[in-house]
């Protein structure tokens, strides 16, 4: 992620700031990609703290990112109302990532995505949820946004990263897929790189669940091997990890050995440049990191087979939608 500033007094702003230490009510704008005062904000700046501001063509006054959200949690109940704003902040951050790229910007012509954003906890019982991608229509299960429940989850599936972010930009991943494979080449050139997308989704799944694979030196992880659509998604929501962290190294001023000066990762279109760059600043962050005993920033290895994948996501994730139109 960029750096932001204050528009009226030029202090450091972080994406979600609502207000700056000099009294201006910050709102981040979509389109232009920076803070801004005195824009019309979202009508969900109080509800949920977003700060983005109000789409012109929203009628309720709802941001680019809150239009999307077709259904949302009834906020009486339980904790619903932060696990909702925890929601809804993870995914304003990846569709700005994305934003870069031209997806769902004003230029682009194409479908934008509708979110159903859903909790367990509905009046007087619980639901369970599974979070997914159908026909344009993406299902996030809100009540991962508590922590616990999803360190609990995360340990359930034995997976090494679990959290909102990447939630969203898996299943973004299967929207991007249905919007580039309308382009005549895009098939046949993820089916030499990821097989063919055509066998029996049901049948591949309730196998994968049954006995998970082994990822070996093919697959980013154990559920990118249950069909081709999933190691699509698991493969372009690390393309997009790699990238935005990489960016948020390169705009905090931080440098190191083979990183070009002005290093700007979403505007980068060499891949292994990219990828060399972003596992320098893993393993450096994964260091750091072991100095206060915490967590891998990002506990993966990126063999031949998943940079070859990682290659053809980035090249067709970044083509800009919105500027070839
Ligand atoms: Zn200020
Ligand atoms: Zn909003
Ligand atoms: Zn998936």
């Amino acid at each position: 992620m960029q750096r932001f500033a204050c528009p009226c007094c030029g202090a450091r702003a972080y994406f979600h700031n609502l207000d700056c230490l000099c009294g201006t009510r910050l709102c981040y704008d979509p389109e232009t990609r920076a803070m801004v005062a005195d824009a019309p904000v979202c009508a969900n700046r109080e509800l949920i703290r977003c700060n983005w501001v109000a789409d012109p063509g929203s009628a309720i006054g709802l941001c680019r990112s809150c239009a999307m959200s077709r259904v949302i949690p009834d906020p009486g109940i339980g904790d619903n109302r932060l696990l909702f704003d925890r929601a809804e902040r993870a995914k304003r951050w990846v569709l700005a990532n994305l934003s870069n790229w031209g997806w769902f910007t004003n230029a682009d012509p194409g479908r934008r995505p509708h979110f159903l954003m859903l909790s367990e906890h509905v009046e007087g019982r619980t639901e369970q949820i599974t979070m997914g991608h159908a026909a344009g229509e993406i299902t996030i299960n809100i009540t991962e946004a508590d922590a616990l429940i999803r360190l609990q989850r995360r340990r359930d599936l034995g997976e090494q990263y679990r959290s909102m972010v990447g939630h969203f930009r898996h299943e973004l991943a299967h929207f991007l897929f249905d919007r580039l494979a309308v382009a005549p080449d895009f098939l046949p050139a993820f089916r030499d790189v990821f097989g063919d997308e055509r066998q029996d989704y049901a049948a591949a799944l309730a196998r994968h669940y049954a006995a998970p694979r082994d990822p070996g030196e093919d697959f980013i992880t154990p559920y990118a091997t249950a069909h081709p659509h999933e190691d699509w998604a698991e493969t372009a929501a690390h393309l997009m990890h790699l990238v935005d962290f990489t960016d948020s190294f390169a705009s905090a001023g931080l440098t190191m050995p083979g990183m070009p000066p002005d290093f700007r990762p979403y505007e980068e279109t060499d891949t292994d440049l990219l990828l060399s760059v972003g596992t320098e600043v893993a393993i450096a962050v994964n260091d750091i990191n072991r100095a206060l005993d915490n967590d891998d920033l990002y506990p993966f290895v990126l063999t031949p087979q998943v940079r070859h994948k990682l290659r053809f996501a980035h090249r067709w994730l970044s083509r800009h939608p919105g500027r070839d139109a």
